[in-house]
């Protein structure tokens, strides 16, 4: 199964798919994450992503591609991807149609995450992430059970805020979402692949919502 997560920051895209990559057997490829491990690593690609990262703004659609493309060759996405924050413009979506045309393997849905604009704010700054294994839990929605159980990865999650979480940076990432993401809700409605999902639910609803999603046709 390929398939697409789109949706303003904060509306839920990355949690869902932790919640189905066990069960459909399939990897998250988060573009957000592939960045933050190059920030991590200290590469060059990181240097130049950092600031653009922490500024709220888009990385360049080139350097985006290029980091998909070898993404998408790892043989684990053999048999599909869910693919989480990405595409973000339109030149970007129209890169992976054509890679994808290229192995003769187009997507099978875009599943767009639907939420009220005025709840993303307070979600996005309640994000906190487990700086070991990289667990999302929110302070509102999502906090660490007692004990903490992290995947079993780590014993007790320390938790850090995204620099890119804090509320002034929110704010510019949703202004970026509208004017730069949101005219690919008409790009993949035209190709008769989007499927909307009314996010704005507990956890396991919206998950039955987008299994239900896929089920269903276009
Ligand atoms: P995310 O974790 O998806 O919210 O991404 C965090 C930041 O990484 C974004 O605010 C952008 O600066 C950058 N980023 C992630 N994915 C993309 C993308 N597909 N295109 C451009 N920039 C991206």
């Amino acid at each position: 199964m390929r398939i697409v997560f789109l949706g303003a920051p904060g509306s839920g895209k990355g949690t869902q798919a932790q919640r189905l990559i066990e069960r459909h057997g399939i990897p998250q490829i988060s573009t957000g994450d592939l960045l933050r491990a190059h920030v991590r690593e200290g590469t060059e690609l990181g240097r130049r992503a950092k600031s653009v990262m922490d500024a709220g703004q888009l990385v360049d659609d080139a350097t985006i591609l290029g980091m998909v493309r070898a993404r998408l060759a790892e043989p684990d996405a053999v048999r599909g991807f869910i693919l989480d924050g990405f595409p973000r413009t339109i030149p970007q979506a129209e890169g992976l149609s054509t890679m994808l045309a290229e192995v003769g393997k187009p997507l099978d849905a875009v599943i767009l995450f639907d939420v009220d604009p005025a709840l993303l704010v307070k979600r996005i700054s309640g994000r906190r992430s487990c700086q070991d294994c990289g667990r999302v839990f929110n302070v509102h929605t999502a906090p660490v059970p007692v004990p903490p159980p992290c995947n079993g990865q780590c014993p007790a999650p320390r938790l850090i805020q995204r620099p890119d979480d804090a509320e002034e940076t929110v704010t510019k990432r949703l202004g970026v979402y509208e004017a730069q993401t949101a005219p690919l809700v008409g790009f993949y409605k035209e190709r008769g692949l989007l499927k909307t999902v009314d996010a704005d639910a507990s956890l396991a609803e919206v998950t039955a919502r987008v299994e239900a999603a896929l089920q269903r046709g276009a």
